[in-house]
């Protein structure tokens, strides 16, 4: 429920064209994978591309992108690597170690990582939200000017019932939704066949359900999971596998359903 008065005011993102929150309803559906091979693929079709890990609580985008050896001291944040710019709690704690912290400094944190950091101008800034659609992620979707939000699922009913909550969360805060992806849809065979291990059609049918674009399927690939812990993403280290293809075309998707959407930098916003 909202009370009453004006909406909460958003922040002020001059440099940011989109700024893309990926989220789920749930952890363990690939949301920071698809952040990070997202990033990179838009990254490889010419976009200047930043990745913010929103996951306070169990930031996992140092690994995946191989950025483990930060010094916090140095303060020489976003850190480039692979050609995109990022930011995680994951740098300041050093690793992937989990911050303990309550909910007001995770917010202060959130904003400082978006407000603070020198990420200059860039056509994307993908949010790696913290899974869920608890207290945090309402809070970060009402302060941050998000453009659009990409759902992430998998074809289980369990996964695409909390997408569905996900979705009803943006719509709660007014963010439109981007579109929803199927992470894990199928396994492609050494003959080439496709296996819809878990159910098929399902993402689809609910993207249809709530009128948003269904943006994509991606295959279960075991490289996906190596890559990721080897802090190279699967685009770049087999940017010719299936899955890194399915990367591009959702990031080509991403782009052009973004165009008739209004840029976060002309929003206008609260300037700290
Ligand atoms: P979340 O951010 O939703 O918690 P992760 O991105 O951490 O999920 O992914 C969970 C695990 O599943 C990781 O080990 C990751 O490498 C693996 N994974 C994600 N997508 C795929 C895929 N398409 N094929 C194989 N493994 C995957």
């Amino acid at each position: 429920m909202q009370p009453q008065g004006a909406a909460p005011q958003k922040l002020a993102l001059p440099n940011i064209k989109y700024l893309v929150a990926v989220a789920s309803g749930k952890g363990g559906v690939g949301k920071s994978t698809v952040s990070a091979n997202l990033a990179l693929a838009l990254h490889m079709q010419g976009h200047q591309v930043g990745l913010m890990d929103a996951d306070i609580y169990g930031p996992s985008i140092p690994t995946m992108l191989g950025v483990t050896n930060v010094d916090p001291a140095a303060g020489d944040f976003p850190i480039k690597r692979h050609g995109i710019k990022m930011m995680s709690m994951g740098f300041v704690l050093g690793g992937d170690k989990a911050a303990i912290l309550r909910g007001p400094m995770v917010q202060r944190y959130l904003v400082a990582f978006l407000t603070q950091i020198e990420w200059g101008q860039l056509d994307y800034l993908l949010l790696d939200m913290p899974p869920g659609t608890g207290d945090a992620q309402l809070a970060l979707a009402q302060t941050a000017p998000v453009t659009a939000a990409l759902v992430v699922t998998t074809p289980q009913d369990v996964s695409l019932s909390v997408a569905r909550r996900g979705i009803q969360m943006f719509r709660q805060v007014n963010v439109p939704v981007l579109g929803i992806v199927e992470n894990m849809s199928y396994f492609i065979g050494d003959d080439g066949k496709r296996s819809h291990l878990f159910g098929q059609g399902g993402g689809q049918k609910l993207a249809a359900e709530a009128q948003v674009p269904f943006l994509g399927e991606l295959p279960i690939d075991a490289r996906v999971s190596e890559c990721g812990d080897a802090g190279e993403p699967v685009v770049k280290k087999y940017p010719e596998s299936p899955v890194a293809q399915a990367y591009m075309a959702l990031a080509k998707s991403v782009d052009t359903t973004l165009k008739g959407m209004q840029p976060a930098k002309e929003l206008p916003g609260l300037t700290l």
